[in-house]
């Protein structure tokens, strides 16, 4: 029987069936309709993650800078504003909800995304790597690409230009840490560390430790094809030995029947691997969320 437990101050715990163990983690990763692949409106994720007994959620629409990505053009950050301090208003003391967002970090647009996240007011920004050399590695067609390159090459590409973002200091949080593996293992096999050069994935956490950029936990793995979070266990496990602390958890739901999904399983994860806390973020600000 898992130690964990729903978090103490939530309100809610008494509508949960106590046979249920699980472990609810906040969901900070949440696509709503204003997000191109997404559908469903905030206030249907917020109901979901209410009856599931979430204690936090935060809305983290795709924020995207160049004119190829389907969710170019869509993001609105006065509709998003105002919609998360609506509902703030009417679920106070029921759940936390959150105004992050998530872009995608690509070198070429750097200026672009500094101008376009200038001036706005979010509780955190998650920064993704969605291209592997201009194509997209979260849809099945980049397979094509990788039968045309080597691992290292392919791999490479993707962890030197998160290099870029970390040192970019535009993001708080990294966002499925290497998403790239969720077609590269149909052309190259199991993902590991050793497929990628240079030392890179090591570089990439040590840039993040030291800038207190936190790591997010993923599920949406679990769903597709690596079968496991992004980063996988062996990642996670390297992060800490290296001195990370900073987890934060989320589904990636692009729809409400997949909110929360798969954070049961980040939560067995984390507690075999010791962690007893992870982090939210207000205004920028970690927070830090015990779940021992
Ligand atoms: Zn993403
Ligand atoms: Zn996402």
């Amino acid at each position: 029987m898992p130690k964990w437990k729903y978090f103490s101050y939530n309100p809610l715990s008494h509508l949960i069936n106590s046979s249920v163990n699980e472990i609810i983690l906040p969901d900070l990763h949440i696509h709503t309709a204003m997000s191109a692949d997404a559908t469903d409106d905030a206030e249907e994720y917020v109901n979901r993650a209410i009856e599931l007994g979430i204690p936090v959620i935060g809305i983290s629409d795709h924020f995207d800078f160049n004119p190829i990505d389907r969710s170019f053009g869509c993001y609105d950050y006065e509709k998003a504003r105002n919609t998360v301090g609506e509902l703030r208003a009417k679920y106070n003391g029921v759940i936390k909800i959150l105004l992050g967002v998530e872009i995608t970090y690509e070198s070429p647009f750097h200026d672009d995304i500094v101008a376009g996240l200038d001036g706005k007011d979010f509780d955190y920004v998650i920064g993704s790597i969605h291209y592997v050399d201009g194509v997209m590695a979260s849809e099945r067609s980049s397979i094509s690409e990788y039968e045309k390159r080597d691992t290292a090459d392919a791999y490479g590409v993707y962890f030197r230009e998160m290099l870029r973002m970390l040192d970019s200091g535009l993001v708080d949080i990294v966002g499925h840490f290497d998403l790239c593996k969720r077609y590269g293992i149909e052309v190259y096999g199991p993902f590991s560390e050793d497929q990628v050069p240079d030392n890179l994935i090591e570089k990439c956490l040590r840039t993040m430790i030291d800038k207190n950029i936190a790591l997010e936990i993923n599920s949406s793995g679990y769903r597709q094809s690596p079968n496991e979070p992004y980063p996988g266990e062996a990642i996670i496990r390297s992060y800490l030995n290296m001195g990370g602390r900073r987890i934060t958890t989320g589904s990636d739901a692009h729809d409400i029947s997949r909110t929360g999904s798969g954070l049961s399983e980040i939560g067995s994860l984390l507690e075999r691997l010791g962690i007893e806390e992870v982090f939210i973020y207000k205004n920028r600000q970690p927070i830090l969320f015990n779940i021992g």
